[in-house]
Parts: structure tokens; sequence; C-alpha cells
């Protein structure tokens, strides 16, 4: 089995650096924060830069690589000039994204703090609406939460009803985050095949482009959100094993998020494909 997974980058020695810094530790995918997530100055990729990159994926056979939207937007924000500003920032991220063929957008759905889950809904794909009207191709992704405080999106659920929200639904997908979900109380690691069947059920896993892979500090159902290095937590080797062989997991960009510099990734990176090589 040959499977395409990368990890976290640092977006800040620009777009082909990454490509060339995938390629170094064997991943043919990566994920970026498409600018500093704790928010100050951003400075655009040149069109040199984003075409230096694309050339790169292509001759490398790259997957689908992952845009990641500030954590620290709301999409859901109570006060209309936060979720204003939200607005602005992932339609000019997507505006750039439009220019890498098959790039996906990844984005937490937010917190509703104290409006509750039903109004967080609304107003996340009230947002999602209005960033897909002021951009063209780019997959938008719903990233699974793991429940922490009162974000949204912790049931397969809540991700539906967004998606059930939003008037042109084709450009939107949804990323699962393996340590999110096992936080949010899904057994994927236990029983990867049910909680799959399970999302097929709610959402459907055609609307399923990309995995965060990440292990969990914590059991399952605490509702934490802390990643750990593959096989030191909760998830435990085999259980990741088992996630990245699903026939439809394996056909995806698996992205890992653990707790690692680049060595470390590259460890794990090539630690999951020799398992899943004699597959
Ligand atoms: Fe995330
Ligand atoms: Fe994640
Ligand atoms: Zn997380």
């Amino acid at each position: 089995m040959n499977i395409k997974i990368g990890c976290h980058l640092s977006v800040s020695g620009g777009y082909e650096n990454m490509g060339k810094t995938a390629l170094s530790i064997g991943a043919d995918t990566f994920q970026f924060f498409t600018r500093n997530p704790r928010g100050g100055s951003f400075k655009a990729p040149t069109d040199e830069d984003i075409a230096k990159l694309n050339a790169l994926m292509a001759e490398n056979s790259f997957a689908p690589i992952i845009a990641h939207a500030p954590y620290t937007l709301n999409p859901c924000a109570a006060d209309d000039a936060i979720r204003a500003y939200t607005k602005d920032t992932m339609a000019a991220d997507l505006k750039i994204l439009d220019n890498i063929p098959n790039a996906l957008y990844n984005f937490h759905p937010g917190c509703h703090v104290s409006q509750g889950v039903e109004v967080g809904i609304e107003k996340t794909a009230d947002t999602l609406n209005d960033i897909l009207k002021r951009s063209s191709r780019t997959i938008v992704l719903i990233e699974t939460m793991a429940g922490k405080g009162s974000e949204i999106g912790k049931t397969f659920e809540e991700v539906r009803a967004i998606i059930d929200r939003v008037d042109d639904s084709s450009r939107v997908g949804v990323c699962l985050d393996t340590c999110h979900v096992h936080d949010a109380g899904y057994d994927i690691s236990g029983d990867p095949y049910g909680v799959l069947d399970e999302f097929n059920r709610v959402i459907g896993l055609y609307r399923l482009r990309a995995i965060h892979l990440n292990d969990s500090k914590n059991p399952l159902g605490a509702h934490k959100d802390r990643h750990e290095k593959i096989g030191d937590g909760y998830l435990t080797l085999d259980g990741i094993i088992k996630i990245v062989s699903h026939p439809v997991v394996s056909k995806l960009p698996i992205c890992l998020e653990t707790p690692n510099e680049l060595d470390g990734y590259a460890r794990e990176i090539a630690l999951i494909r020799d398992a899943v090589k004699s597959l």
C-alpha cells in the first residue's frame, strides 16, 4: 500500500521552500498556516514562488496540500466585526490558494462561546457562504474538533448541520483529525471501520478529503485536544496503522501535526510508510 503523507511545515521560508523541505523528509504532501497563527504581519507569496511550488509538486507526484486558516479566527464569533475580519482573511487566503491546483483550505468551525451550538452552526455556515462566493475553486475543509470549550464541529452531526446550511456545498469537504475525533469520543483507533461507517452515514465519506494524523495525550472522550507523537498516546501505533490502512483513508492526503521537529516528522513518516508497505 502506497500512501501520501506529510506534516505541518512553517511558511516563513516561502512556498517553494516548503515543497523542498517536504521532499527532504520523505513527504509528498504538507500543511502550513497561511499566516502566523498568532496574528501579526502577513506577506503574500509571489506568483513566482507559487509557480515554483506547483512545478515541484507536479514533478514529485504530490497529493493535494493543505493550507490551514489561522486558528485565532472565529467563523461563528458573536461580534460582527470579528466575523467580518474572519471572512476577509479567509477570502484573501482562498484567492491565493486558487492559484495552487487542488489545494485544500482547512479551518476550525469556531467557538460559539455563549451563543449556543445552533447559533454557532448558523454563523459558521454564513461565513462559508460568504467566502465561497469570493473565491473560485479551492475546496474548503471543515476540521472535526475535539469539543474543547465551546468548539462546534465536535460531532459528525454538527459538521453535517453546517454543510446543510451552505448554498453551494460542492466545494465543502471535511478534514478528520484523529486526535480530535478520539477526544470527542469516537473510538477511531479501536474501531476505525465503525467510526468511518458512522461518518459515512451522517456526513458521507465522499466529503472526506484529508486526514490530520495525530496521537492523543488523553483518553477517549476527554475533550482536551493535546496532540501526541505517533505511538506515544492513547491511539497507539497499532491503532494509527489500522486507521491509515482503511481503504478510504489510505487514498487521502495524510498530514502529521504531532509535537515534532523536522527529524521527528521524518522518522514518523518513514515509520508509517514502512508499516503499510507490506499491506
Ligand atoms: Fe486544526
Ligand atoms: Fe488538526
Ligand atoms: Zn488539535
